[in-house]
């Protein structure tokens, strides 16, 4: 098939030892690319039962497989290891141009193991590849690495890790042109390894099956994209242009810590507040026609000079609503903090706000936090604790290692301010509002998250895709949903499309690129059989890993607390419904009671070995 660069690319930092090898005819029909490739390499490479900081661990780098053909926001970039915070499958999607450089210099796949004597980066030069000395690197905020990097080695794609990959945050992200892999610690097992950055310059052809038919294509869904009713307040209002309707329409805006579903002190943290007085551009991930991304700049003020990328929405909800923080200036220099340390916004606001709650409710004092006044909306208090974060300071050493770890380290009963699943922070969707997202939280195989299902789109406005007359307060039917949205949206990491665009691309539309991209003829039905493949394949990685039936399970405050007010007053998941919806997801599935796939899945599903 065409569409491929034709070689995985395997680097030892412990031995320094580099090798190549061909791709696989199995491996491309089974797996197609991006997360497929990913999470088939993380099983096979992997010893079982590791830690995620034992070098050992594969730090694998999967570019989808419509990166470098001009697919209208096909640039996405996989990043996959066993994560830090979940102990389970971390496969962290990114809009940087690395993915597409990849391909171009001939690779698939790169398998990085080991753990480097000095801080070093990769040089990947087409077929040249070096492990280059980064000891002057070492220490440097991501831009300014990125920056060094490019100096010494001219025009190359870089992507990169801060300090808090560096001091082993466990939601440490990895960046690329200021977009990044975000959750589930896969920077911090970047640092684990004494890697500070991959440079990438690749210059090699990539020729499509068929490049006419591919342009047209391009075009055409370009055009949908452009012509689209939603594309002015996509790009004028980035992703935060719902955060009113999720607030009073909905009323499932998780906010200090889980405990209110609205946040009245919203409107300065609300795109149609701040957009017309603080952004200047839009920027885009590389290969979008869409740029939801906005060069948001503070010109005056304590904050004078901040010029980031951003501010996405669920950064509003983390280091806005869930830390009670409703000065928006506040939020982008916590948001600035987070992406040149290189952590994830989500998580650390999210603990942030967790510890907020603890000291509201005397179980953290003010000995303990350093000082720190940690009321919930001190915006001083939690730009300062971000930064003790990222140096694993004080309680920001606790905070660093996730929720979960940080709940069992605090004990007094901390465990019931934990907002996680599976040891993931959770994004903005209270789920108590949204039964089918409480159960996406459950069965996604890294821990609570949205970009696994994106059903709270569908949950919300009752409709998408297949579904109608969804009701959002009812756990019925919720299995079968879920499945589906699983095995659909997986697609869009392993052909490295936005999920953005899932408007315009259903697994139909994949259809026709795939053809003209790889020449190859593959049914909406074999799609989605590939996508469940892959999820099934993640399941077993987790299984192998040691994960059971007992980690499918909500935190207390969503099982037990009713949201207080606002649209959604009175709801909540009990252990019923939560019990019940997993029950019809494993039966969906084809799964035992256990959340184990049967061996009868698995030979329908080719995975035998
Ligand atoms: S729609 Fe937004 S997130 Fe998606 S590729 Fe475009 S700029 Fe990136």
């Amino acid at each position: 098939m065409k569409g491929y660069g034709g070689s995985i690319l395997h680097v030892d930092l412990g031995t320094s030892t580099i090798s190549k090898e061909a791709l696989l005819d199995e491996m491309v029909q089974k797996y197609l690319g991006g997360a497929g490739f990913a999470v088939r390499l993380l099983y096979d490479r992997s010893r079982p039962k590791h830690d995620a900081f034992d070098p050992s661990n594969p730090l694998i780098v999967t570019p989808g497989l419509f990166d470098g053909f001009g697919v209208p926001t096909g640039g996405k970039v996989v990043f996959c290891t066993k994560s830090p915070l979940t102990g389970l499958i971390g496969d962290s999607v990114m809009g940087g141009s690395i993915g597409s450089e990849l391909k171009h210099a001939g690779y698939d796949a790169v398998v990085i193991t080991g753990r480097a004597k000095e801080p070093s980066y990769l040089l990947i030069d087409n077929d040249n590849v070096e492990i280059k000395d980064a000891s002057d690197l070492w220490g440097s905020t991501v831009p300014v690495t990125a920056e060094m990097v490019k100096e010494k080695e001219g025009d190359v794609k870089v992507a990169s890790i801060g300090p808090a990959g560096e001091n082993l945050v466990r939601y440490a992200c990895v960046d690329c042109d200021d977009r990044q892999a975000g959750r589930a610690g896969v920077g911090a097992v970047m640092g684990s390894k004494n890697l500070k950055a991959i440079a990438v310059r690749g210059t090699k052809d990539l020729v499509p099956h068929d490049p006419k038919a591919l342009l047209d294509l391009n075009l055409e869904y370009v055009n949908k994209m452009t012509e689209s009713s939603a594309y002015e307040s996509d790009t004028k209002y980035g992703t935060g242009e719902f955060l009113e309707w999720i607030n009073a329409d909905r009323g499932v805006f998780p906010t200090r810590n889980w405990k209110e579903g609205m946040f009245d002190e919203r409107k300065e943290i609300d795109p149609y507040h701040w957009a017309p007085i603080y952004m200047k551009k839009n920027k885009a991930c590389f290969s979008c026609s869409k740029p939801c991304g906005r060069l948001f700049t503070i010109d005056e003020g304590r904050f004078a000079g901040l010029a980031i990328d951003g501010i996405e929405y669920e950064t509003l909800y983390s280091l806005g609503g869930v830390c009670g923080t409703g000065d928006i200036e506040t939020v982008a220099k916590g948001n600035e903090i987070c992406d040149y340390e290189g952590m994830d916004t989500i998580s650390a606001g999210d603990a942030i706000g967790f510890a907020m709650d603890l000291y509201e409710n005397g179980i953290l004092t003010r000995e303990e936090t350093g000082g720190l006044d940690l009321n919930f909306g001190n915006s001083d208090a939690e730009l300062r604790l971000l930064e003790m974060i990222a140096k694993r300071e004080g309680l920001g050493d606790i905070l660093a290692d996730g929720v979960k770890r940080a709940a069992e380290r605090i004990g007094k009963g901390a465990d019931k301010y934990a907002v996680h699943v599976k040891g993931m922070e959770p994004p903005a969707y209270d789920v108590r509002g949204i039964k089918g997202m409480a159960l996406a939280f459950m069965t996604s195989t890294r821990g609570a998250c949205h970009l696994r299902t994106c059903a709270y789109a569908l949950e919300l406005t009752g409709k998408f895709w297949k579904f109608k007359d969804v009701d959002r307060f009812s756990s019925e039917g919720k299995g079968e949903e879920i499945t589906d949205m699983e095995d659909l949206v997986v697609l869009y990491d392993v052909l490295g499309v936005c999920k953005f665009s899932r408007g315009y691309f259903f697994a139909e539309g994949f259809t026709d690129v795939l053809k003209a991209v790889t020449g190859a003829e593959i049914s909406e039905e074999e799609l989605l059989r590939t996508g469940e493949r892959i999820n099934n394949l993640k399941q077993l990685y987790n299984l192998r890993e040691g994960m059971t039936r007992q980690d499918y399970v909500l935190p207390e405050k969503i099982t037990s607390v009713p949201i207080p007010e606002g649209e959604s007053k009175g709801h909540l998941v009990t252990v019923e419904e939560m019990n019940r919806m997993l029950e019809d997801y494993f039966i969906a599935r084809g799964w035992g009671p256990n959340s184990v796939p049967t061996r009868e899945k698995l030979n329908e599903l080719g995975i035998d070995f």
